[in-house]
């Protein structure tokens, strides 16, 4: 039984920082909005992002911005053009938000609190008199005749609007929220979802010894990605050891990688390369200065130099040289062993964890589909799509979060 019927301009499903934009962007424009929100409250993964710093944006220019995203990064262009990063900083400028640039040009708030985003953005829905509606889960869209006519809750709540527009994220971290809704809605109304994998996830390995280095980062190193004997892909940056495998800035950002990978050969490895400043010569030379200047030393106390100590014991074991050697005796054989451990210790990929826990979504709505100059869709009129739910994901760096502002942003102004 329908309960209600209520008319807007427009309705926008999901308060993630997509469908807030849109929103707030859309009400500036005059139009009377409903925004719809499934949980209790609004933007539960924006405030866990960035682990609770949210990484809003990067400093980066607009070309080496679209460089970060995958395939379908170029549809981004005019949704850039149009709302940058100078611009979502303007505007949390706005509302009071002051934001600091880090390492690698990674913007965030200047209180370190994700919170104060999110505080940001409410304060202006409010004074846009957008109409929040939480605790409410959009069901169904109504079309008509090819018409969009409005949406249906699951508490058989109806709301009339002729445009709609889905900002419902991806599917990972279900428990925000985000569980794919919107892949459903989109194509029940004949949209095609490109296949939905994970990106931004850690990486299970195969070769348990690994599990005593759980806990333990490291900067400055390099990794490449091996399928079979080719070479597919190599990332340099810092990487953290988990209990079942790998994780860390690096390991996401190559992700995606091993994971098409694995979808074409059996035998997928990861190479570490400890000490990707130095070359063969350099590293050798540094060796045998160590040891020149510790005779008398064991092999492990000497390593205490080149590798993080949690990391000693099964590296040596893995390289087949005694850590309790005197480093007099180790032979020119055992010093080739141990430079090709630093330079390339192999690790077997077991499996990429699931899209659920990646940090983004890779795949979506089609964005042929949709018309990047509105964020409309090419297929059902009033039908409009902004963030994650669109096949777009990018590596880590603040780079998804500003997709899903400024595709919000050209949604809201189109809408
Ligand atoms: C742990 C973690 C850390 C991250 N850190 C960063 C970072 O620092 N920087 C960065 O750039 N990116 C980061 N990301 C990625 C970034 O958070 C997402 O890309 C971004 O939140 C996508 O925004 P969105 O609005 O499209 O979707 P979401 O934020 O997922 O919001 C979608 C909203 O829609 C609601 N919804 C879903 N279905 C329905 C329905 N049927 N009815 C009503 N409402 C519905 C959900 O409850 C949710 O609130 C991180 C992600 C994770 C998981």
């Amino acid at each position: 039984m329908t309960l209600y019927m209520e008319r807007f301009d427009a309705i926008i499903i999901g308060a993630g920082p997509a469908g807030m934009m849109t929103a707030i962007r859309a009400a500036e424009r005059e139009r009377k909005i409903l925004l719809i929100e499934r949980n209790s409250a609004l933007g539960k993964k924006l405030l866990i992002s960035g682990k609770g710093r949210c990484n809003l944006t990067n400093a980066c220019d607009i070309g080496a911005f679209l460089g970060k995203f995958s395939e379908s990064g170029d549809f981004l262009r005019n949704s850039f053009a149009r709302f940058f990063n100078t611009d979502l900083i303007s505007f949390f400028k706005d509302a009071c938000l002051k934001v600091k640039t880090e390492r690698g040009g990674r913007v965030f708030p200047e209180s370190d609190a994700s919170g104060d985003i999110l505080d940001a953005l409410k304060i202006k829905l409010k004074n846009k008199n957008v109409r929040v509606l939480s605790g409410e889960r959009v069901r169904e869209i109504i079309v008509k005749d090819k018409k969009i006519q409005g949406v249906l809750t699951y508490s058989n709540r109806h709301f009339l609007a002729e445009r709609v527009a889905i900002a419902t994220g991806g599917l990972s971290y279900p428990e925000t929220g985000s569980t794919g809704d919107g892949y459903n809605m989109a194509e029940t109304l004949g949209h095609r979802i490109m296949p939905l994998r994970p990106a931004l996830a850690p990486v299970f390995i195969k070769e348990r010894f690994i599990r005593d280095w759980q806990g333990i980062s490291l900067r400055n190193v390099s990794l490449t990605l091996f399928a079979g004997k080719k070479k597919i892909d190599e990332r340099f940056g810092e990487m953290l050891f988990t209990h079942f495998g790998i994780s860390g800035p690096v390991v996401l950002d190559i992700s995606a990688a091993v994971h098409d990978a694995l979808g074409l050969k059996n035998d997928v490895k990861i190479s570490i390369n400890f000490k990707p400043a130095l070359d063969h010569k350099k590293l050798d030379a540094r060796l045998l200065r160590e040891f020149n200047e510790n005779p008398g030393k064991c092999i492990k106390n000497i390593f205490k130099n080149l590798l993080p100590q949690g990391i000693i014991k099964r590296f040596l074991e893995y390289c087949g040289v005694d850590g309790d050697k005197n480093v007099s005796q180790v032979t020119a054989k055992e010093r080739k062993a141990l430079i090709n451990g630093l330079f390339d210790l192999r690790l077997t990929v077991k499996a990429v964890a699931p899209v659920k826990d990646g940090i983004v979504t890779r795949g979506g709505v089609n964005t042929k589909e949709i018309n990047p100059m509105t964020m409309e869709s090419r297929l059902v009129k009033g039908l409009f799509f902004a963030g994650e739910v669109i096949d777009i994901d990018a590596k880590t760096g603040g780079y998804n979060m500003q997709a899903a502002f400024s595709t919000g942003w050209v949604c809201g102004n189109n809408i």
